[in-house]
């Protein structure tokens, strides 16, 4: 499709990357299963190695694998986007670029559990300094900034607590110091988000959630804003070995073209059971930034379109309560993980972030009653009926 960058949201989602198949006319991306690319000829491998457009070796990429990473990178308004086997797999390319010794990280307290226990537990190892802030307030991450500050790193809404960080704040912040703002933007997705409108330099994403959305894949995608920055990027993932293979690419760009419909429909379900939940007896707090009484409101609907399917609450009566709610429920599964067509509901103070001592975990607002829902697109009746009968048993 031409002009593609001019088109809606969900052209993009559709069409962005793809191309209708010049030898056969397929019209979905084909899966090139393959490890290797063979050169027409001696020259032409040297040219291919000597940086001249070619596929090469799959980790050094590969058709399918390049036709999600343009998706992507357009939904993000980024130069481009390079695919990794897990979101971590993402989150830990963007450290090892850019993190060495004597050099310093600025990261949301509350984040994804592994983001910030890598850099508890590992990064120290290569000389690496890392601040925790509650980034809810700009005010605390400028605080934080030191003259080796190299990355800025916001996860917005952050997992579990649901609380926002400004981004174009954080951007101007970042680059004041000299830094680069990287935004974990897998709670919202592209569909509702786009970081590198607002600034920052990075965008990454955990496809494992919303992007895929079906449960089914773990996979991970960094969208850098510039050619620089991807192309450093780029020179670390492909000889560390992150990255992705093409089935998994490719059930990606197969779960990706509903992102826009289920999206609409987890937001419609997650905003009507966040209504029923503020009201019930039995629930002592919600936060959801689709609700009035999220204290960060107003932030989200200025840098989203809309406010996700995921939401944490406590109920009365704390952890036990919160235990016999959970083990209550029939329709959404009792698993980790969110942003899949189905509903699931956790406990992150003893699976997700359990890694994390309980100390900054309070400190981060991760209490031992909060539970927190990731809303799917079944039936609405069914969802709320489960969670009054569940809520009936404490
Ligand atoms: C799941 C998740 C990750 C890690 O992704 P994996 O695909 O599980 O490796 C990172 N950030 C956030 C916000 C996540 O929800």
């Amino acid at each position: 499709m031409k002009d593609i960058s001019t088109r809606g949201m969900n052209t993009k989602i559709i069409h962005a990357g793809q191309h209708i198949d010049p030898a056969t006319g397929a019209v979905a991306t084909p899966i090139y299963q393959t490890s290797t690319f063979a050169f027409r000829d001696a020259d032409h491998g040297a040219a291919c190695f000597g940086g001249e457009p070619g596929y090469k070796y799959t980790r050094l990429g590969n058709p399918t694998t390049e036709a999600l990473e343009k998706n992507i990178a357009e939904l993000e308004g980024g130069i481009g986007g390079l695919g990794a086997a897990t979101g971590m797999a993402a989150v830990n390319m963007v450290y090892l670029t850019f993190l060495g010794v004597d050099t310093h990280i600025v990261a949301t307290e509350s984040l994804y559990g592994p983001s910030r226990m890598i850099l508890e537990n590992e990064y120290p190892r290569f000389g690496v300094e890392s601040s925790f802030v509650d980034s809810t307030n700009p005010e605390n991450v400028a605080a934080a900034m030191k003259p080796n500050t190299k990355l800025v790193y916001v996860e917005t809404p952050a997992n579990p607590t649901l609380k926002l960080t400004d981004i174009a704040a954080c951007a101007e912040i970042a680059h004041a110091g000299g830094a680069l703002l990287v935004v974990d933007n897998t709670f919202a997705s592209p569909y509702l988000q786009n970081p590198l409108e607002m600034g920052a330099d990075i965008v990454l994403h955990s496809m494992t959630k919303f992007i895929n959305g079906h449960t089914d894949v773990v996979a991970g995608m960094v969208v850098a804003k510039d050619a620089d920055v991807l192309a450093r990027l780029r020179a670390v993932h492909y000889n560390i070995g992150g990255t992705m293979d093409p089935h998994q690419a490719w059930l990606v760009l197969r779960g990706v073209k509903s992102l826009g419909l289920r999206m609409d429909r987890a937001m419609e379900n997650a905003m009507k059971l966040a209504k029923f939940l503020e009201n019930h007896p039995k629930v002592e707090w919600i936060r959801y930034p689709g609700l009035e009484s999220h204290p960060q409101y107003e932030l989200g609907k200025k840098q989203m379109r809309g406010p996700g399917a995921v939401f944490s609450f406590g109920v009365k009566g704390g952890l036990e309560a919160g235990k016999t709610l959970i083990n209550s429920c029939e329709v959404p599964a009792l698993a980790v993980s969110l942003g899949g067509i189905e509903s699931l509901i956790e406990h992150p103070a003893s699976m997700t972030h359990a890694g994390i001592p309980k100390a900054e975990r309070l400190a981060a607002d991760i209490t031992d009653d909060l539970v927190r829902i990731a809303v799917g697109c079944e039936s609405y009746e069914d969802i709320e009926a489960d969670m009054a009968q569940a809520l009936d048993r404490i």
